[in-house]
């Protein structure tokens, strides 16, 4: 039977040793989201690729499936676009890793999400520019828990449905979802973020993505911001992705450049 065959823009999430000469490479492709293709002889032969499989790489890949074992095999690729900028400089790398590794414990395989495609395109572009790279992390993780259906909204108590005017505001620890100050008060596992980070994450979740970049919150924001958003993606994932304990806490305040 001749093999399925697909020709799809995509992005390369992570290469592994797969025998003696092919490579298993996790790629995000816009025509089938997550799949997991071997390319056969990468390993022995660089040139065959040539340098096309490295992380963050923007790529258009030729595939084929087999009918009888559901296996994707890369054929071939051509580069768009290779973000060397990322690789190059560490901080931008740990960020970028930690997200690559979120999509890769996120995203089911072979569901096609064309409104996940776009964001991480629009993630490696800003990453590989000069913004923030903590910010834009921030963006692209928040986004994409909404994507997975569980960002919760923040802008109204869960409780009651006002909306707070002041601050700390409470949330639940367990969903995310926040209080006003009146009901907070009889809720259990709660924590308190400040009031200008709740209305930051709700502009990242909710702005267009050109208009996102247009948020300047303060060093202490983005702070608590990247704390609310861990606890959620640990709690969901039942887990606490690996990349995190590689970005160091000072590393969370940067500057504008
Ligand atoms: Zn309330």
């Amino acid at each position: 039977m001749a093999p399925v065959l697909l020709s799809t823009p995509a992005v390369v999430i992570s290469t592994r040793s797969l025998g003696e000469s092919d490579l298993l490479i996790s790629l995000f492709t816009l025509e089938s989201g997550k799949i997991k293709a071997v390319a056969k002889g990468a390993k022995k032969s660089k040139k065959r690729f040539m340098n096309a499989l490295e992380p963050f790489t923007e790529i258009d890949a030729n595939l084929a499936r087999s009918r009888s074992s559901g296996l994707w095999r890369l054929d071939s690729v051509v580069i768009k676009r290779s973000h060397v900028s990322i690789r190059q400089d560490y901080s931008r790398f740990l960020y970028g890793c930690l997200c690559l590794e979120l999509l890769e414990l996120w995203q089911k395989e072979g569901a096609e999400e064309p409104e996940v495609f776009t964001l991480l395109k629009w993630y490696l572009s800003r990453l590989s520019g000069d913004s923030l790279p903590i910010q834009v992390s921030l963006v692209f993780k928040a986004r994409l828990l909404k994507s997975a259906g569980l960002m919760p909204g923040i802008k109204e108590c869960r409780v009651c449905g006002c909306i707070p005017d002041r601050g700390p505001v409470s949330f639940d620890r367990r969903t995310g979802e926040i209080f006003c100050s009146s009901c907070g008060k009889n809720a259990a596992s709660v924590a308190e973020i400040s009031l200008g980070t709740a209305r930051c994450i709700e502009f990242m979740v909710n702005s267009s993505l050109d208009r996102v970049q247009l948020l300047k919150p303060r060093p202490d924001q983005v702070t608590e911001a990247w704390e609310y958003m861990k606890l959620l993606h640990c709690r969901h994932l039942q887990r606490q992705p690996a990349s995190y304990r590689l970005i160091p806490h000072n590393m969370y305040i940067g500057r504008y450049k």
